[in-house]
């Protein structure tokens, strides 16, 4: 079956520029931006990252204004931050060499099994599995598994089937140097454009004949999960002061979520005021749009309002900048939609037709 899949892998790999090296670094990047991203959107990032920052030390040297601007979008802004940690880790203990050892992989900063097997199997060719939501989906179809992914009982059988295959795969390969890394993809890419959960593409499958769902026609029943995701509403009032040709905003602190990156005056508010400022912002013609966008397990909804004859106001804590200046600033993926809205003014729709919400 391993071999099987290596061979699928071979022809249909899709051709992704992080496909087109073995160097851990350019692997690392792009194993982080996928995180919580679809793919066709990390393909610009990633080229920017690599063009910007191409080696480690590039890295560990950069200033963190440059980091939050080259990732403004990607979210979850952890990631990058641990990032330049890792690579100053390496910098310092490895003499800026990615280590190759799977613990010392394991070490750095924001880096946990999946990825750590991830490079350590697709740079190095090492037996390391990794386990994701892809891959726990076509395992649990291949064996029918019916634990609960969200148990310790599954999660250590999910590892050892995945550490099994792998292994399988460099015994039964012991002569192409690539096979290691080629199966661990071929399950990435396996969960990524045939085995979907809905409606998998069974027809196609490199592995059909081996898949126990699929021979009891279960496969939309795995994995077996017990933990329903549930969200949480929040809304936000973002506030527009102009002074002439600038506007305010201020920087998030360090500890805050969306840390060090810049916005423009907002606070929580909850639903009843949220429709109210709306509602009256609509009214006296002060509504610049609003903005729909998830974190997690929040679904929230941001209503940005110009201010007018911002002098007379008690303003909050910040500094003015030009359009132009803030284009140059991190922003997060919703503010950077503020701002949008601010560079691409439609003053009769936007008041009239908050289409966004
Ligand atoms: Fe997934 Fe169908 Fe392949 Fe089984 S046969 S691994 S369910 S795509």
């Amino acid at each position: 079956m391993t071999e099987r899949l290596v061979a699928w892998f071979e022809i249909n790999k899709r051709d992704l520029p992080w496909r087109k090296t073995r160097d851990p670094y350019a692997i690392w990047v792009s194993e982080i931006m996928l995180q919580q991203t679809q793919v066709a959107t990390v393909i610009p990032y990633f080229e920017r990252w690599m063009g910007s920052l191409p080696s480690i030390s590039h890295l560990a040297d950069a200033d963190p204004q440059q980091l939050l601007k080259l990732w403004e979008g990607l979210g979850y802004y952890t990631r990058v931050k641990n990032m330049q940690k890792a690579a100053l880790r390496i910098v310092e203990l490895h003499e800026s060499v990615f280590p190759t050892d799977f613990q010392h992989i394991l070490a750095l900063n924001g880096i946990g099994p999946y990825t750590a097997g991830a490079i350590s199997s697709i740079a190095f060719n090492q037996p390391s599995p990794i386990l994701d939501g892809n891959v726990i989906r076509i395992l649990t179809r291949l064996f029918a598994l019916k634990t609960d992914v969200q148990t310790n009982v599954a999660k250590i059988e999910l590892w050892t089937l995945a550490r099994e295959l792998v292994e399988q795969a460099h015994a039964s390969m012991p002569d192409r140097p690539q096979a290691c890394s080629h199966f661990n993809q071929a399950m990435m890419e396996l969960g990524a454009t045939v085995c979907l959960p809905k409606k998998p593409l069974c027809g196609v499958c490199p592995v059909a004949e081996w898949c126990e769902a699929r021979k009891a026609g279960t496969q939309e029943q795995f994995p077996i999960n017990s933990k329903k995701t549930e969200y949480t509403k929040r809304y936000f009032c973002t506030l527009i002061f102009q002074r002439e040709n600038q506007f305010l905003i201020r920087q998030r602190s360090a500890a805050e979520v969306n840390g060090m990156l810049w916005e423009f005056p907002t606070t929580e508010i909850d639903e009843s005021e949220f429709k109210a400022t709306f509602a009256q912002s609509k009214r006296k013609h002060t509504l610049l749009g609003t903005v729909k966008f998830a974190i997690t397990r929040y679904h929230n909804k941001l209503v940005a309002i110009r201010q007018s004859d911002p002098l007379n106001k008690n303003l909050p804590d910040g500094i003015w900048k030009t359009l132009t200046e803030l284009k140059a600033l991190p922003f997060s993926s919703a503010q950077k939609r503020v701002l949008q809205l601010l560079l691409e003014p439609h003053p009769a729709k936007t008041a009239e037709q908050p289409t966004l919400l």
